[in-house]
């Protein structure tokens, strides 16, 4: 029978999992989870110490070799299982997952655990298909190259895509051979559970994979593990340069999914329609919480007051409110914390030079963290909030008239994550799309991250990638077995 989750649900204390089965802890601390459209407490969740994290990874450590013998069709038989159990869960994983972070339902159901589900399956093929070379060496030699697994990966997760950020790295990390531990944000612990859950119900063998529950201490003790021998992050650029610091003194191998500020340009021939409704869920997707929105949009001045006035009509439009409602375009931000944090930005941006258009406006609904979405034409460059991250629904336009000054300008970054060039002129897209420094860039399209394309950022954005082929050289190393067929000459 499906469950169903509410605002009003109360959940029973959590627990870390730890080689295929809840674990108590033994400090006996615990955290709060929210839900962020009313801020009461869901339920306290019990923080990993040293002897979960030890426990976690030792486990992990054991599973390891047998999991990586086993023939690549059966890690890839799970992973399908997985993913097909995950789709037949979709409205009540969807639900837990609105209710710990509240977005709405609308994209949670279509988005959030089905786009994860897309990533196990395409790894559960990809398993079969990991292979190496031959090097012909004559007259006497050859070299295999074999791509092994490395080992214990530690994930950790950020809270705007709990379960799918635990599935974009389990899904290649398991398909390869290795075993996990990962740690999802401490402000969304709930949903990577039932991962872990689902998991060991498609057949996983205990230990492959396990989840950590805490804060920053919990990531530190788990990245300092001597026996986790990769980290890959999703998380704010300051975190990945301690998580890089902290991995540098064993050398470990390291993945860095960060944060962005990507710029969208749109030219004079571009289709308009199709223009703002990419720059529309470019900005307020998820509240706006989204690593490669599009939140620098640079409009040519021929167009410029026109998608303006399209952008308001469209934004003033869209429904804030209770993210249960199926017809909530935008809930509630993560977290007072966070919803702080934007209002600063809000605060700063209509005392700035900028024109305010709309939105950025707190709303009274049952003590949740509402704002609405705003936009700020006439913006420029030097301005924080056109700078920095706000990793909410911020919007700022900026017109423009040439394409070199406009790449100058959106290159302009410490951040590359993503971009986009809305264009009819095929030349164009296609020069200004190599020119944009970034990970990925859209023409004519925002936000589209099919699991078989590489996702990751240039710059202060990321190392490494996730999805596509490219992951997998991210989860294996390399070794070269060099066969000598004849004799060895006498040297000495
Ligand atoms: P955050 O950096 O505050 O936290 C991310 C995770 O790191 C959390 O699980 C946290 O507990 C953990 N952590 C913090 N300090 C740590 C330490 N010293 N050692 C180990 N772990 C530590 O980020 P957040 O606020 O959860 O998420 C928002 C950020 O994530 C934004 O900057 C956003 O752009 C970025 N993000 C990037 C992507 C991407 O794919 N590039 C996707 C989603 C979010």
């Amino acid at each position: 029978m499906t469950k169903h989750y509410s605002p009003s649900s109360k959940l029973d204390t959590q627990q870390s999992y730890i080689n295929g089965t809840y674990v108590t802890n033994q400090s006996g601390d615990t955290f709060d989870t929210i839900y962020p459209g009313n801020g009461e407490v869901i339920c306290d969740v019990e923080t990993a110490g040293q002897t979960e994290v030890d426990a976690a990874v030792a486990a992990a450590h054991a599973a390891f070799e047998p999991w990586a013998a086993l023939p690549a069709v059966e890690r890839g038989n799970i992973l399908r299982k997985a993913g097909q159990i995950l789709r037949e869960r979709n409205q009540e994983l969807a639900e837990l997952e609105t209710l710990d972070t509240g977005k709405p339902i609308s994209e949670t159901t279509t988005v959030d655990i089905i786009s994860g589900a897309d990533v196990l399956e395409y790894y559960a093929g990809v398993a079969q298909t990991i292979h190496g070379q031959h090097v012909d060496l004559p007259p006497s030699a050859f070299a295999m190259l074999r791509r092994e697994p490395i080992g214990v990966c530690a994930g950790i997760g950020a809270w705007n895509y709990p379960i799918q950020i635990a599935m974009w790295k389990s899904g290649p990390a398991l398909a390869c051979g290795n075993t996990m531990v990962f740690k999802p944000s401490e402000q969304t612990p709930l949903t990577t559970l039932k991962l872990a859950e689902i998991y060991t119900e498609a057949g996983l063998p205990d230990g492959v994979f396990n989840v950590v529950q805490g804060a920053r201490d919990t990531g530190s003790a788990l990245i300092s593990h001597p026996d986790v021998s990769k980290v890959t992050l999703t998380g704010s650029v300051d975190t990945g340069k301690v998580v890089m610091a902290h991995s540098a003194r064993d050398l470990k191998k390291v993945t860095l999914e960060l944060g962005g500020k990507s710029p969208v340009i749109v030219f004079e021939d571009a289709n308009i329609d199709n223009a703002v409704n990419g720059i529309l869920a470019a900005n307020f997707y998820s509240s706006g919480q989204v690593c490669s929105n599009g939140t620098r949009v640079f409009v040519h001045k021929d167009i410029y007051e026109k998608v303006l006035q399209r952008l308001a009509e469209r934004t003033k439009n869209i429904k804030v409110g209770n993210p249960f409602d199926a017809d909530t375009h935008m809930g509630p931000l993560v977290s007072e914390q966070h919803f702080e944090k934007v209002k600063s930005y809000m605060h700063a941006a209509k005392n700035s030079a900028a024109r305010h258009v709309c939105g950025g406006d707190t709303i009274q609904l049952d003590s949740g963290f509402y704002v609405t979405p705003a936009i700020f034409a006439d913006c420029d460059d030097s301005m924080s909030f056109v700078k920095e991250e706000v990793f909410g629904p911020l919007m700022s336009l900026i017109s423009f008239s040439d394409e070199d000054a406009v790449l100058k300008q959106a290159n302009d970054s410490d951040f590359g994550l993503a971009g986009a060039v809305f264009t009819q002129n095929f030349n164009r897209a296609h020069r200004v799309a190599n020119k944009i420094q970034a990970g990925i860039v859209w023409i004519n399209e925002y936000n589209i991250t099919p699991p078989e394309v590489p996702f990751g950022g240039y710059k202060q954005s990321g190392v490494g990638r996730e999805n596509g082929l490219q992951s997998i050289e991210y989860y294996t190393q390399l070794k070269t077995i060099y066969a000598n067929l004849g004799d060895i000459p006498h040297s000495f």
